[in-house]
């Protein structure tokens, strides 16, 4: 079993991504995979007049404030346009897909966090209010089912907290604990950058190899966003992940390529 997660940054290449995963389903490989969707999220959610805030937490780590509406917006658009356009690519490619967001089955759970706290203007504020969380548990029953029955599983945040309330969750994190809990032989995280960029965005400066053990130390060469797949990738290992790979996904064969080694590996 292979998770694959595809971000949602501008330039990545779904019908690529989708075309190789087909080949190698037909060709009785067994996938699940993660999709994201910030890029598209961020453009409807200037379009409908409530555009993204982003923050940053003391420790550096940026997320989008998830309020009510913010929500909405984002289960309208990762729920709906990114998960239904994969489906519908895997299905016109015979690929038997369905799409699940974590609040379905409660595949992905965890605690609701009310507030957040962000830097703004040099200092430490308390926001209230945001719709976020980690992924803790992921209950792998309605993916096992699907899996036994030949479908291919295409997932999407939010998660459902405790209280049974949808969670804006980290789909790299949320990746990691699904490939921990099934097991999976490797994760790969697939982006618009060729893999961790020693010196971002020089992508000649790609780092091709992290030792497992040392794959926090590697932090500090993300920026922003990145610092969750390197956090991800730190947790699937701990929990047994085999390998972890962030490869591209802006052309060619983005699952074949990560799987040859192409990106950077984590093993
Ligand atoms: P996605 O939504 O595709 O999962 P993210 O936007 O969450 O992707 O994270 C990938 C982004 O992280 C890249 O597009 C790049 O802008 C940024 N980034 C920051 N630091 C690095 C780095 N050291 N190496 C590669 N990418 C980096």
């Amino acid at each position: 079993m292979i998770v694959v997660k595809v971000g949602g940054s501008a330039g990545i290449d779904y019908d690529a991504v989708c075309a190789d995963l087909s080949a190698r389903v037909q060709a009785g490989e067994k996938f699940i995979l993660v999709h994201g969707g910030s890029g598209e999220t961020n453009r409807v959610a200037e379009a409908l007049g409530h555009p993204p805030r982003f923050v940053t937490s003391p420790s550096g780590y940026t997320s989008r404030f998830t309020d009510r509406q913010t929500l909405e917006i984002f289960e309208m658009v990762y729920c709906g346009k990114m998960n239904k356009g994969i489906v519908e690519r895997l299905q016109r490619l015979g690929v038997n897909a369905v799409g699940l967001s974590g609040l379905d089955g409660r595949i992905f759970e965890g605690r609701h966090k009310d507030s957040v706290r962000a830097v703004e203007n040099g200092k430490v504020k308390v926001l209230r209010g945001d719709h976020t969380g980690t992924v803790e548990k992921v209950n792998t029953g309605l993916l096992e089912l699907l899996l036994n029955a030949g479908y291919l599983p295409v997932l999407t945040p939010p998660a459902a907290s405790y209280e049974g309330v949808a969670i804006n969750v980290d789909g790299d994190r949320a990746a990691a604990a699904l490939a921990v809990a099934l097991k999976a032989d490797a994760l790969l995280l697939l982006s618009n950058v060729p893999g961790l960029l020693r010196d971002y965005p020089d992508e000649a400066s790609l780092i091709r190899e992290i030792p497992a053990a040392d794959v926090e130390s590697y932090l500090d060469f993300a920026q922003d966003r990145m610092k969750k797949k390197v956090l991800g990738a730190a947790e699937a290992v701990a929990g047994g992940v085999g390998r972890v790979i962030f490869g591209d996904a802006r052309a060619g064969q983005p699952v074949s390529a990560a799987l040859a080694g192409a990106g950077t590996v984590v093993s």
